[in-house]
């Protein structure tokens, strides 16, 4: 327990998860004093594929060590563990990681840089008032002169302060899978990627150190996940008589529905902002992005009267962000309404497909890849080739 009031800090950053770590450190390397609060001990478990694009390490842009679990250089992209295409991707495509790991990572690298961590402290309640906010914690209260709540899809900060609606979210469940020994280094380092891995979404299988992660999602949300996911591991012999399995599911945040991103001296970041991408679940990237776009908007402003009003970080999010996720959408509802189609038209279609794995690094933005399928549109008819199966080590 800390002491009520005590002092004044420049910024309060509610959770630790990638979005409020990342953003910690660049406000510490900005010389501000920054507190983070979690309502959990650091190393916790999140539920997450664990999936890191390049894109998203290319933000963090230092080295992970140990908490890169594998370098992932290709996708499989198949239908029922049929038609596999595997594109090599070069360079690394994505890697993986352990949440716990890779969190306490994050913050380890935030606290090193001055930022002070307070664990088990969870947000309660906060009152804005004209030069700071009171925040009233499981622990006592703190005073700020900014709040960003960077606390997650179930976000407390924005339930409170921003209304119980604002995003809308889809469940996704994953299960862990510890294989039989040789069946890790027989899979490889490729993720895979089934478009009927349940009905109107997919279903992923990455390789970690030990073991798989194999998750089903639909944008769409869905009910039965449990039956999706047994479904969707049948038909794959890597996963067949593991060691040990264990499930776990929570909720993906696909849409601000007002695109409310800040309220005077409060701002909501990466899932609390509703801010994961709708294709494939992707939350990582996006939520490290908006810590960017946070920590420049108050680099530019400051933290003085001036930040509260200008509305910088929300009109960055709406130029750098809001399209990209935009074309996301739009792209999960064409492929996931029509999965066989799309399937034979995009996936299995060499013109394509390359731009379409491109999106699995990041080489290729969302927009881009939904302009050129919409106008490489005739070539959709083009003959396919024939699918790349051999050597699908699934
Ligand atoms: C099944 C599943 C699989 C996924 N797979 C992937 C994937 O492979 N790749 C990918 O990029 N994304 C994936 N995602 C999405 C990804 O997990 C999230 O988008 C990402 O974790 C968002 O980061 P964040 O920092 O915004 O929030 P979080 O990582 O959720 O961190 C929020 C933090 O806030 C803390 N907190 C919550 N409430 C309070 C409170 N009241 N007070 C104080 N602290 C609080 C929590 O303890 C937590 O530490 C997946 C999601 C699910 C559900």
């Amino acid at each position: 327990m800390f002491v009520d009031g005590e002092g004044m800090t420049d910024v309060l950053i509610v959770g630790a998860g990638p979005a409020g770590s990342h953003l910690a450190y660049l406000l510490a390397e900005q010389g501000l004093q920054v507190t983070i609060i979690d309502k959990q001990a650091f190393p916790r478990a999140k539920v997450c594929g664990g999936g890191l694009s390049r894109k998203a390490m290319n933000l963090l842009d230092f080295d992970l060590g140990p908490a890169m679990h594998q370098e992932i250089g290709g996708a499989i992209l198949n239908y029922r563990n049929r038609d596999a295409i595997i594109k090599e991707i070069e360079p690394m495509a994505a890697c993986t990681v352990v949440r716990s790991e890779f969190d306490k990572l994050l913050l380890d690298r935030a606290c090193a840089k001055g930022a002070r961590f307070l664990a088990e402290t969870a947000f309660i309640d906060a009152t804005e008032s004209a030069d700071a906010v009171s925040v009233v914690t499981s622990q006592g209260t703190l005073r700020c002169r900014l709040l960003l709540a960077a606390d997650g899809a179930a976000s407390a900060v924005r339930n409170k302060l921003f209304g119980k609606d604002l995003v809308a979210y889809v469940p996704a469940l994953e299960a862990m899978v510890w294989p039989a020994e040789g069946v890790l280094e027989r899979f490889g380092a490729r993720a895979l990627f089934d478009f009927d891995g349940m009905p109107r979404g997919y279903g992923w299988i990455f390789p970690k150190r030990d073991h798989f992660n194999v998750g089903v999602y639909s944008p769409f949300g869905g009910t039965a996940l449990r039956q999706h996911l047994d479904r969707f591991t049948a038909a794959y012999a890597s996963l067949q008589q593991p060691l040990r399995v264990e499930y776990q599911g929570y909720i993906i945040p696909l849409k601000n529905r007002r695109n409310v991103f800040q309220r005077g001296r409060v701002w909501l970041l990466g899932d609390a902002a509703g801010l994961a991408e709708a294709l494939f679940g992707e939350g990582i990237y996006f939520a490290l992005k908006s810590a960017t776009i946070a920590a420049r908007a108050i680099a530019a402003d400051g933290i003085g009267a001036s930040v509260a009003d200008s509305g910088l970080y929300s009109r960055l999010l709406r130029r750098e962000l809001l399209p990209e996720l935009r074309a996301a959408a739009w792209m999960a509802r064409l492929i996931y309404r029509f999965p066989k189609l799309a399937f034979s038209h995009l996936v299995l279609n060499q013109h394509i497909n390359h731009d379409f794995a491109g999106l699995i690094s990041g080489q290729m933005g969302y927009r881009h890849c939904l302009f050129k399928t919409a106008v490489g549109f005739p070539r959709w008819l083009l003959p396919s080739k024939a699918p790349e199966s051999g050597g699908n080590p699934s």
